[in-house]
This record gives structure tokens, sequence and C-alpha cells, in this order.
């Protein structure tokens, strides 16, 4: 029962409005909650790597919102938001079904850019969400059990060739661990791994520029190198188009368009403005909307022109206050818009959002990491594999799913001690 008929609707369960809503439930707050999302499990984008080596179980990385949301007031609905009009304070979604908002959390995030590449998003894998992942570790899967029949060499090479466009940190990730994984699982088939090869390709002539991570550039080089099949760079390389046979691409100092032949692109490269933010934006005046079109919020969270609003992640910037599009920065950000929502319906003051930065954490390999703990300590190995592990589990929502992660993970990791091979998809291929 609505105690006090004022209804907050928070549009999109990621990191700032699902943990926006969790924070909510311990709070003694009046007006009823929904969540909406157009998916019906959360996805903890930064195990999803592990989700794909099956280090971790699929469930773990991706949790049904039916799970999270048990025991709590929050009502749940699973629909696409097509429309919110600020004025009249109203959101249509995909079904036709129409809400009336008093407060409403704006947290959709962004979507993968693909800087009008030809053959983009046709013929490329992105990796940002769990049909992401599925897709692409199925392909893999095509794609190595294809190759070990196939006698002709350079197609079967062609099949072993794994193009990832972008060294940002999901690109620099995304080698590394394929850089383990494909050796592992070509050589439980009977393969041989020297014939697989992994390409990074980046416009820019360094990994990581101008990152968050970038303080873990050098790490991250040397464990590209020392992977059990060594990365190839490809830097200061533009990608000219992408095929369903091959990637061209241009030396930023050449005319030439050369091709690399592949059947599997995975693009990491660039984010979008979330179409809903580019509809919601033409009904904000231009000087709140920053180069991107990402409108501005106040340091308190709040949209500048709809102070009933509140938004939080990659889909805002707060004014003055730019901060990286990452989970940890949504997270905090959840947290604050939680506590300014208990804060106006108590009358209270609202707080500003102190969102910081503290550390950086890269998977670099399979048991391999990299930590950069608030920019005072590095540290890499397995060592930097337990606090990334450790960090993200403590991050996972809700006790009784971190829980089981938790067992889940000192399971894996206990017989990992004595056999590393534990981690490969046995299932899958027996
Ligand atoms: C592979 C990968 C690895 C990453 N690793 C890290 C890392 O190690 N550390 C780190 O700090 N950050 C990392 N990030 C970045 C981080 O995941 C994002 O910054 C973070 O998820 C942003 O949170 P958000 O709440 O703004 O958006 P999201 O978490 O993306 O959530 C947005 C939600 O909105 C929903 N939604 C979208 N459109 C609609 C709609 N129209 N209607 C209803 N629902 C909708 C989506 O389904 C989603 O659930 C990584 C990102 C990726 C892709």
């Amino acid at each position: 029962m609505n105690q006090s008929n004022q209804t907050t609707m928070i549009i999109g369960a990621g990191f700032a409005g699902l943990f926006a809503a969790l924070h909510m439930r311990c709070k003694n707050y009046k007006p009823s909650i929904t969540l909406i999302d157009s998916q019906d499990r959360f996805v903890f984008k930064p195990m999803l790597f592990d989700a794909l080596t099956s280090e971790l179980a699929e469930n773990t990385v991706c949790p049904s919102y039916q799970e999270l949301l048990q025991n709590t007031k929050i009502n749940f609905i699973k629909d696409r938001v097509m429309d919110v009009d600020l004025s009249q304070k109203q959101i249509t979604l995909a079904s036709g079904d129409q809400y009336l908002y008093d407060q409403l959390v704006l947290s959709v995030g962004s979507i993968q850019g693909y800087m009008n590449t030809p053959g983009t998003p046709e013929n490329v894998f992105p990796f940002r969400t769990r049909e992401d992942m599925l897709r692409l570790k199925s392909q893999i899967q095509s794609c190595l059990s294809s190759a070990i029949e196939n006698k002709d060499e350079q197609s079967r090479l062609a099949m072993l060739t794994f193009a990832i466009v972008g060294a940002g940190p999901t690109g620099v990730e995304m080698a590394a661990t394929l850089a383990d994984l494909l050796p592992t699982w070509y050589a439980k088939l009977g393969g041989n791994i020297q014939e697989i090869k992994v390409v990074l390709i980046n416009r820019a002539q360094t990994i990581l520029s101008g990152d968050a991570n970038a303080a873990l550039k050098d790490v991250a080089l040397a464990a590209l190198k020392d992977r059990i099949i060594p990365v190839n760079l490809l830097l200061g390389a533009k990608v000219k188009g992408v095929y369903k046979d091959r990637l061209e691409y241009q030396g930023v100092d050449s005319e030439q368009i050369q091709a690399l032949k592949t059947q599997t692109v995975i693009w990491t490269a660039g984010i979008a403005v979330h179409p809903l933010i580019q509809l919601i934006s033409k009904q904000i005046p231009a000087e709140h909307l920053n180069k991107n079109g990402l409108p501005f919020v106040s340091q308190t969270l709040q949209l500048l022109d709809y102070p009933e609003v509140f938004a939080a992640g990659d889909c805002v910037e707060v004014q003055q206050q730019a901060q990286p599009a990452l989970a940890q920065i949504a997270y905090q950000q959840g947290t604050t818009i939680a506590q300014n929502l208990d804060a106006l319906e108590d009358g209270r003051a609202l707080a500003n959002c102190q969102a910081k930065l503290r550390g950086t954490l890269m998977k670099l390999g399979s048991g391999y990491s990299a930590a950069n703990i608030f920019d005072k300590f590095k540290i890499e190995g397995k060592s930097a594999d337990i606090i990334r592990h450790a960090a993200y589990i403590e991050m996972l929502p809700t006790p009784i799913h971190n829980f089981k992660a938790t067992k889940q993970w000192l399971k894996s990791e206990t017989i990992n001690l004595f056999d590393p091979s534990c981690f490969l998809p046995k299932e899958e291929y027996e």
C-alpha cells in the first residue's frame, strides 16, 4: 500500500538504478518504488569476462531481478521505456503502458558506439550485455570446432584469428582473456595452439590512453605479451570496414588499406549516447547539455530544469565534476540518489555526490589481474586477481547473492590451487 500516494519510478536497473533502489529498501521511504528495465537480469559488466571464460557461473554475473528484489517492496516492470515527457511527468513503455511519476530516476547507461564504420554493427560482436557474451561464446566455440575439422590452411587460420577493436580497458581485458582462453579450449580439442592469433587494434599509438586505467598501461602491455599465446598489437591503425570474412584497416601514416582475414571482430571502441537520452535531451535547453549531448545534473544529481528528476551513471554528466563512465562511480551515485530521495521526502537538505575513483582493477588473463589502489599501490598477478574478485563480490547486490557468489568463487579458487584446468568449460566439449 502506497502510504503517501507518491510514486518514484526508476528507469534502468544497472549500477546506478539498481543500487539506488536497493539502498531505498533499508530506508523508511513512503512513496511506492517501481524499477523498470528492458531485461530480466542485472549485468555485472566488470565480471562479464568471468562468465565468458566460465570462471564464474552466468547466474552469478547476471542474476535475475526477481532474485535480487525478493523480500523488498520494490515493484519491477520488465519493459523498454520509449519516451519520457518531462513536463507531464509521464513515462511511455514499449507495451504502450503509461505511468505518471512524482520523482524519477534516469539511469539507462550508454550504448556501444561504432563511429559510422562500414559493416558495423552487423558484422561485429559487441560485449556489453549477457546476450553479447553468450553470442560471442558460441561464436568462439563454433570457430574452434570448425577449425579443428578444416584441412584448408588459409580458411582455418581465418577461423582462428580473433580481432578486437579498441584498446581501452574492455579491449585490453578481452585480448588478455582470449589469449589464455582460446589456446586452452583449442588444445582440449586437440588443435595446434600456435595457429591462433589474437589481434588488438587501436587507432591511437598506445593502449589505455586517457583512461582511468592508464597507470596500469605498462603492466597491461607486459601481460598481453605474457599470455599462453602473446597478443599481436596493431596500434595506430584506423578500422575502415568490417566484412563477413575480413577487417580492413589503414595505418595512420599510410595510404594503403590492408586486410586482416578473420570471422570474429569484437568491437569495444567508443560509447554513444543512449537513444532515450537523445529523445529526452530535446526537452532540455542546449546549454544544459554537454558537448556529447548528455544532460548535465547538479551535484545533488538532479536535472537542472527538472529537480524531481534524478539521473546518474553513464547517461549524464555531473556539472563541474565530470567523472569517468565507470561502474564504481555509477554505484556511488546510486547511493547518493537513495539518500537524496529520502531527504526530499523528509524535507531535509539534499547532499552533494562525493563519488571518487577508488583505484582500478583489470582482468589480464586467466587467474591474472592488475590493481591500481588509490593511485598509491600497483599489484599484479594472482594476488591482484584475488583482490579483484573480492572487491567485485563485495559489490554484488544483496547479501544472499553475494554469499552464493563468494561460496562458488572460493570453491573454484581452492580447486584451482591444485588443478588450473578446472576453469575449462568441460561440459561444452565433452
Ligand atoms: C565489458 C565491460 C567491462 C567493464 N568493466 C568495468 C570495470 O572493471 N570497472 C568499472 O568501474 N566499470 C566497468 N565498466 C563500465 C560500467 O559497467 C559502466 O560504467 C556502468 O555499468 C554504468 O552504470 P549505469 O547504471 O549508468 O548503466 P548500466 O549498468 O549499463 O545500466 C543501464 C540499465 O538500463 C537498462 N536500460 C537501458 N535502456 C533502457 C530502456 N529504454 N528501458 C528500460 N531499461 C533500459 C539496461 O538494461 C541496464 O540494465 C565496464 C563496462 C563493460 C561494457
